[in-house]
């Protein structure tokens, strides 16, 4: 009988500031039967994410480091290829946190369902899958935003920004994003809707930018890349904004603590609420989003742009993307073809 081989992308060693190919090693493994209870699962499309990047220290964290040695793990949509389990057959498809690796076995626990009626499987990893989810507890849940508001979103063209901006259009809100190339710009404005975007690498001064972007104020702050954009968002919230601190993708690569927001006083006499969150916390409000963002899509409301890399060899510099801004929406790592239907 012969043996299936399953390659998967290893930490070699913790990185040092911008992670580089060499922290990262090809291994390949056999891909056992399944146990009793367990599938087998060959991945098409795993996902590569920004907060991948906090798994590679050894700092304590809501997630547990990754470990040198091990396979990397994260986002992955693929299809059951064995199954020792009642709880999936033979061509379903599935996703589950076993990314980084072609084949995927574990017990049928590790998996969930999806429904391929809904959308191309890999927008479970984008629009439809965690970024998504993110985008709709950062804006209704946590900032509590409000049908009309006014409201700013940092790395407006990403995977979580793009699906914020277009939640906020959908609700009647005055939009303005941020984002590093006149493409990106580009496409929030002629694409997503947005009312106006903001490339925050020409601008000048984005403090500036923002507050011309905003006659009148902003009452929601979606914060994913901190710094200077932070600054820029408080000068100009309005009292009792709200910001919800969802990522701050500028000081993942640092080697050093760097000063907070210089104005965080502004909090005080605005009233405004700062809070952070964790997607995972908003894990209960699954069927709720997805009967959101499933009718936007089918009434063509909600777009999303992908990048692909091909190859689990290729992953490693997927991921690198997201930090030199070089993905346009959800980056992507292909990893096989698609299954004959
Ligand atoms: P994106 O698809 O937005 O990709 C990252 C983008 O960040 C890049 O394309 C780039 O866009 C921008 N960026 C990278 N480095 C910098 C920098 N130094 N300064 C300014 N912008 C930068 O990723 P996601 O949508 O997956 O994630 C967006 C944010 O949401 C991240 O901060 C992430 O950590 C966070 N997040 C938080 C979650 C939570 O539970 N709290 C869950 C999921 C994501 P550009 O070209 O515009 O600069």
């Amino acid at each position: 009988m012969s043996t299936t081989v399953s390659h998967e992308i290893r930490l070699k060693t913790l990185p040092e500031g911008l992670p580089k190919a060499a922290d990262f090693e090809l291994a390949a493994v056999e891909v056992p039967a399944p146990a009793e209870g367990a599938v087998v699962v060959r991945n098409i499309w795993m996902s590569v994410d920004p907060y991948m990047r906090g798994r590679m220290t050894n700092r304590a964290s809501y997630v547990p480091p990754f470990k040198i040695g091990a396979a990397l793990e994260g986002g992955a949509v693929g299809q059951v290829v064995a199954s020792a389990s009642p709880a999936f057959a033979v061509g379903d498809y599935a996703a589950s946190m076993l990314g980084w690796r072609e084949f995927a076995v574990a017990p049928a626990a590790a998996f969930q369902k999806i429904d391929k009626s809904l959308a191309p499987i890999q927008a479970f990893l984008g629009t439809l899958g965690m970024p998504g989810l993110t985008a709709w507890a950062g804006l209704f849940k946590v900032a509590e935003f409000k049908d009309g508001e006014n409201v700013f979103v940092s790395a407006a063209a990403g995977a979580v920004g793009s699906v914020v901006c277009q939640l906020a259009k959908a609700h009647g809100a005055y939009v303005v994003g941020s984002a590093g190339s006149v493409e990106k710009c580009r496409w929030l404005e002629e694409v997503a809707g947005i009312d106006k975007a903001i490339n925050y690498k020409t601008c000048g001064n984005l403090d500036a930018a923002v507050k011309a972007a905003f006659p009148k104020g902003i009452d929601v702050y979606f914060e994913n890349v901190g710094g200077a954009h932070l600054e820029a968002a408080l000068n100009s919230m309005n009292s009792f904004g709200r910001a919800a601190l969802c990522g701050m993708i500028e000081q993942y690569n640092d080697t050093a603590p760097r000063p907070g927001p210089s104005n965080l006083i502004l909090a005080v006499g605005k009233s405004l609420r700062l809070q952070g969150f964790i997607v995972t916390q908003y894990f209960d409000q699954l069927p709720n989003f997805l009967a959101e963002t499933a009718g936007l899509i089918a009434a063509g409301k909600l777009k999303w742009q992908e990048t692909v890399e091909h190859g689990i060899e290729n992953a490693p510099k997927a991921f690198l993307k997201l930090f030199s801004g070089e993905n346009a929406g959800k980056m992507l790592v292909k990893l096989g073809p698609d299954p004959a239907v």
